[in-house]
């Protein structure tokens, strides 16, 4: 008997409050729990993307930016890469020895799949690698991006 647009607000508010607490910041879970909604790590309520390719340049709740470095969501492919990976292994063989699958139908499905699956778990991936990257590296709220190095 819940109001679903009462629940969405009670979970942007509890984000929002845990955002203020830095031990929050680094729970595994809640940090999951941000990437599986496509929100920011640091923060978990602003939207990493504006698009299905396009990922926002910085957060519009907290203004951290997403792309730490060049080339920084070059990691998310081991997240994508993995998965793809994982579930191919595992699916693939099961089907073959189980004889429930033609063998060419099989093939040819595993292929579609190792296409299509990356393109979709894309996001997810780079929302993925962002909350690694906060959870072993945390963002503290006076860290800014301008490292003062020298
Ligand atoms: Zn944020």
């Amino acid at each position: 008997m819940s109001n679903p647009a009462n629940s969405t607000d009670a979970r942007r508010k509890e984000d929002a409050s845990a955002a203020t607490n830095s031990t929050d910041e680094r729970s595994f879970k809640q940090l999951f729990w941000r990437a599986l909604r496509l929100r920011c790590a640091k923060c978990g309520v602003g939207a990493m993307f504006g698009g299905y390719w396009k990922v926002h340049k910085s957060c519009d709740h907290c203004g951290v930016q997403y792309e730490r470095e060049p080339g920084f969501f070059l990691g998310s492919i081991y997240f994508n890469y993995g998965l793809t990976a994982l579930i191919v292994a595992v699916v693939y063989p099961v089907l073959l020895f189980s004889n429930s699958v033609d063998e060419t139908t099989l093939l040819w499905s595993c292929l579609g799949f190792t296409i299509l699956f990356p393109m979709w778990f894309f996001r997810y991936a780079r929302a993925l690698w962002a909350g690694f990257d906060q959870f072993w590296d945390p963002r503290e709220e006076s860290a800014s991006n301008s490292d003062t190095t020298g």
